[in-house]
């Protein structure tokens, strides 16, 4: 009965636009009974560059769904062409392209901009900071999204949080860590705050782009790195070449995922396609994250029982001692840059505010 009706509104729907020769919204979506929208036909050329890879693995290619979506979403009149990293500019200058108009939107991580805004890598993770469902919370219902807007701001950009890598893996290892001082001395590939906090730990942090890490540990440049997960972590060939596999990932217990729109760009759009983006922005959010977590449960069973991977959990007293280190780290960060206060501040009081009832909830339930 209900599928009937809602054909016979679509039909109608579809009669009234046939009848105005454009789309118009009904007026039950315009509630202040203003003059319906009549929505322009002029179509928008976009560019998007990603520090990703050309169709990387789902976070390169979650930026291709997102240009497919928002040009079916608005029938075309939007059209977005997607670079991958060195394509049209390196990938590490995404922030500064879309901030200067060379491109109108980036996909990539908000930590890769921390030289540049060290309050910034609070957005895409923390050390011992929140999961993927309570950083959701805090960035949409805990003003951590308005506070990204405002950093974001005076570089004329408006960052939306787009895709999520759920809890992520320790890293690979090539030798044992069974104790605090193991970490000295350690060549890592770990970015990010987790890279700060291994490195007041005593390990030098390398730096290596994705595409070298595989040969980078074969060689011995590192001894150890963190990259994602198990299927990610496959896909890289890490479990061929280390010996150990670390959990948890205390360094990244979630990893947001960004899309930057160039504000003047987004601004001169018509009110509909700017809330295409912001929409397909909340669907990637969503669907990245499910499939993580649906392909990282496979692979990790495939590595575990299939490809006899030795999985090896950090001692208590590793894990205790990394938990100071990260604190001391945070305060620092804290300490040199009013920004990253304020950042930090929401961030904290939020997780101190959720942490109860996700542990009456979730904890008591697991
Ligand atoms: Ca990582």
């Amino acid at each position: 009965m209900k599928k009937i009706i809602r054909r016979d509104f679509i039909k109608a729907a579809a009669l009234t636009t046939a009848a105005a020769g454009a789309w118009v919204f009904p007026s039950c979506t315009n509630p202040k009974n203003e003059s319906p929208a009549v929505v322009s036909s002029k179509t928008y050329e976009w560019k998007m560059v990603t520090t990703w890879p050309p169709h990387f693995p789902i976070l390169g290619e979650y930026a291709d769904r997102l240009a497919e979506w928002i040009n079916k979403m608005s029938s075309g009149r939007m059209q977005i062409q997607v670079y991958g990293g060195g394509e049209l500019v390196p990938a590490l200058e995404v922030f500064d392209a879309v901030s200067q108009g060379v491109a109108e939107m980036g996909h990539g991580a908000a930590y890769y901009w921390a030289g540049k805004i060290p309050a910034a890598q609070i957005f895409t993770s923390v050390p011992f900071g929140m999961n993927a469902q309570q950083t959701n919370a805090w960035l949409y219902d805990g003003g951590g999204l308005d506070l990204w807007r405002d950093l974001y701001s005076r570089f004329n950009l408006i960052p939306f949080p787009c895709g999520n890598t759920g809890g992520q893996m320790g890293g690979w290892f090539n030798k044992e860590i069974n104790s605090f001082s193991d970490f000295r001395g350690l060549k890592i590939r770990m970015p990010g705050l987790g890279g700060k906090v291994i490195s007041a730990a005593g390990a030098s942090t390398i730096l290596s782009p994705g595409g070298e890490l595989y040969t980078n540990l074969e060689r011995g440049v590192i001894d150890a790195l963190e990259w994602v997960g198990p299927y990610h972590d496959h896909l890289m060939g890490f479990h061929k070449i280390a010996k150990y596999y670390y959990y948890p990932g205390w360094q990244e217990p979630s990893a947001v995922l960004e899309l930057i729109v160039n504000k003047n760009a987004f601004n001169s759009l018509p009110a509909d396609l700017q809330e295409i983006i912001k929409v397909a922005a909340h669907s990637v959010n969503v669907m990245m994250l499910s499939e993580f977590e649906a392909k990282n449960s496979e692979y990790y069973l495939l590595m575990k029982n299939k490809e006899k991977v030795q999985f090896k959990k950090f001692p208590d007293e590793v894990f205790d001692r990394l938990m100071k280190t990260t604190t001391d780290v945070l305060n620092q960060l804290a300490a040199s840059d009013a920004a990253s206060k304020l950042v930090y501040d929401s961030y904290k009081n939020f997780k101190t505010r959720i942490a109860p009832w996700t542990d009456i909830i979730e904890s008591n339930y697991m």
